[in-house]
């Protein structure tokens, strides 16, 4: 939930912790407040707080080449298609290369170094994988002869509403899907089971008034925001198209007589099995009951949530997932590490003491500008003195840094400062370089001993 900030006032007691002085205050909050706002009413407004239902039919429709998984289809010597045959497809689809490397259609130019150019010889673009958007790598359609599936954005936000069954441990909206659990008291005999029962409208939407009447008004705020969700994505809510993430997100090689694949497609392989099992006895035996295909259906999706399962918390959310591992965790530019070491001196609680050679590195193009500029030194000089200052104390470039410090409207040097593994809130904040060390053989990071809790720091 995104706190709205109020407007900024110059005399604010938290803008004096960060500017030198109120003036300075009053000349930059307005440009940083610009900023914001150039940012904030597109992307963020939209995306904060926002449940979204991808249109998977739609994207399918607007795919130009889908990757189509057959199901209940055979194979060319007329037997069932087997998992092996699926794998060998999949691998396929990507000519079994990863394509990282950016490739034109008929291969002349190959390598990144060619993207972006188009082909004398086919006309086409030099693209990769990772350089374009990064589509679906395969689809599965859910045949006619079964119900379409719960979106799983609605199956995830519903199963969070509605929440477990009393002094049960299974979620009451497994219940209604699962045509072999008992549904509790009050839904008892009076709804429906199964996906079929539910994929009708006016059923799903007679399950949902009746699980709202029976919260009778206790969480009429969650209330509002189920019936805003579904009213806004209606024609979503149930889809005919399962997406398999692009190969370059779950790889699936073959080199010889090996393969490799990835943890999270052993759920879309079984998926498949299920699905291809159930349409191929729908269609050769004719005494098929509804039961059994809801039944099949909910083995299916189960399948599918697994898959699901398997993306989100190990590749998305987790320690070693894609947002900790580049992004929090990540090296940045103009970033460096140190061991931390406390502040003895009269300090901030905010205080950071960068190491010499950090400063003199970050600050590398502003240094440089004062030494020519002001100091009036040629390329040369400048140049030298500045290499020679990553090992040694240059007491002129000690005088640039601190002429950069006293015109920097903050009060130090703002330093966002991380401490991995970045798992949690305060763990990345921001501090402020009052002073710098000077002796260039010490690479420790001064920091205040008041400010450990947050970043779970320690000293040793
Ligand atoms: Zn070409």
């Amino acid at each position: 939930m995104a706190k709205q900030v109020s407007s900024p006032d110059p005399g604010d007691r938290w803008y004096s912790f960060i500017f030198k002085s109120p003036e300075l205050a009053r000349r930059w909050i307005p440009i940083i407040e610009s900023t914001k706002q150039q940012v904030t009413p597109d992307i963020y407004e939209q995306s904060v707080n926002k449940l979204i239902c991808m249109d998977y039919d739609q994207v399918f429709m607007l795919d130009p080449e889908p990757n189509v998984i057959p199901v209940g289809t055979e194979n060319a010597e007329g037997n069932q298609l087997t998992l092996e045959d699926i794998k060998k497809m999949m691998c396929q689809m990507s000519d079994g290369s990863l394509s990282f490397v950016a490739k034109c259609k008929c291969g002349k130019l190959t390598g990144n170094y060619n993207k972006d150019m188009i082909c004398p010889d086919c006309h086409t673009k030099c693209v990769g994988a990772i350089s374009e958007d990064v589509n679906f790598g395969a689809w599965m359609e859910i045949p006619r002869e079964m119900p379409p599936l719960l979106h799983p954005v609605a199956y995830r936000v519903l199963r969070a509403w509605m929440g477990k069954m009393s002094r049960r441990s299974e979620y009451l909206l497994d219940a209604f899907l699962d045509p072999h659990t008992d549904l509790p008291e009050p839904y008892a005999g009076v709804c429906g089971q199964g996906m079929i029962y539910l994929s009708k409208w006016d059923n799903f939407m007679s399950v949902i008034n009746m699980v709202m009447q029976q919260h009778r008004g206790k969480k009429s705020a969650a209330d509002r925001v189920i019936q805003e969700f579904i009213d806004t994505y209606r024609w979503q809510m149930f889809t005919r198209h399962i997406p398999i993430l692009n190969q370059s997100l779950h790889i699936l090689t073959q080199s010889g007589t090996m393969t490799y694949d990835d943890d999270s497609l052993k759920h879309i392989f079984q998926t498949w099995l299920e699905l291809n099992s159930a349409i191929m006895t729908i269609r050769h035996r004719s005494d098929v009951k509804t039961e059994w295909i809801s039944e099949k259906t909910w083995s299916v999706y189960k399948c599918w949530m697994n898959y699901i399962d398997s993306i989100i918390e190990p590749k998305l959310t987790g320690k070693t997932g894609f947002i900790r591992k580049n992004m929090l965790g990540g090296r940045m530019n103009a970033s460096g590490r140190g061991v931390i070491v406390p502040i003895t001196r009269l300090h901030f609680a905010d205080d950071i003491e960068l190491p010499w050679k950090m400063v003199v590195g970050f600050y590398k193009l502003e240094i440089m500008n004062i030494l020519e500029n002001r100091f009036g030194w040629g390329v040369n000089k400048a140049c030298d003195q500045f290499n020679l200052a990553v090992v040694r104390y240059i007491p002129e470039i000690d005088a640039c840094l601190n002429i950069l410090k006293d015109e920097c409207p903050f009060v130090g040097f703002p330093v966002l400062m991380g401490r991995n593994p970045t798992l949690r809130h305060g763990a990345i904040q921001l501090w402020f370089c009052r002073r710098h060390k000077t002796d260039p053989k010490d690479n420790t990071v001064g920091m205040s001993p008041e400010a450990l809790s947050c970043p779970n720091a320690d000293f040793d």
